[in-house]
């Protein structure tokens, strides 16, 4: 991650439940998965990691990803704009919109603010803070990395 001056003196993050962020929109379009992520949600689901697994991920690249709605557009998850597992929602969810890829002021600007209604709005998060989030997020995207991953399903 670059460590620019740009968010030394914090950015300004709040959650307006748009849920824009869980509809597909390009590269950014799908929900990835690390291992604890999908430990978590079948735990949600109260289903064993193979059931859960099977039932909701699909291997895309090499790593997991959720399945998305049969439009492919959005995430089942996603009711009534509303994340329907909000306890149980994977690092990608819970760390954006602090994510490493996105923390340069020109992306930000660009990809983040214009996008997410929740940018400029409520809570202050210190520099510190944003990069302990971005940090989470890379330690989520090495897991994945590492894990081998059997062919599921395409
Ligand atoms: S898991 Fe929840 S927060 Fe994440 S994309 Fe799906 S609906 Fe949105």
């Amino acid at each position: 991650m670059k460590k620019g001056n740009w968010y030394n003196k914090g950015l300004k993050f709040q959650c307006q439940g748009s849920g824009k962020c869980c509809i597909s929109r390009g590269e950014y379009g799908y929900v990835y998965l690390d291992k604890n992520d999908r430990i978590n949600m079948a735990k949600f689901f109260k289903l064993r990691l193979g059931e859960f697994t099977k039932k909701y991920c699909v291997s895309n690249e090499g790593y997991y990803r959720l399945k998305t709605s049969p439009h492919e557009l959005e995430c089942l998850f996603l009711k009534d704009n509303k994340c329907s597992i909000y306890s149980a929602r994977p690092t990608q969810c819970r760390t954006w919109p602090f994510w490493p890829e996105v923390l340069q002021a020109k992306t930000w600007k660009k990809e983040v603010a214009q996008f997410c209604p929740g940018v400029g709005k409520g809570k202050l998060y210190t520099r510190k803070e944003i990069e302990a989030i971005a940090h989470e997020q890379n330690l989520s995207e090495l897991l994945m990395d590492k894990e081998p991953l059997p062919k599921i399903n395409t």
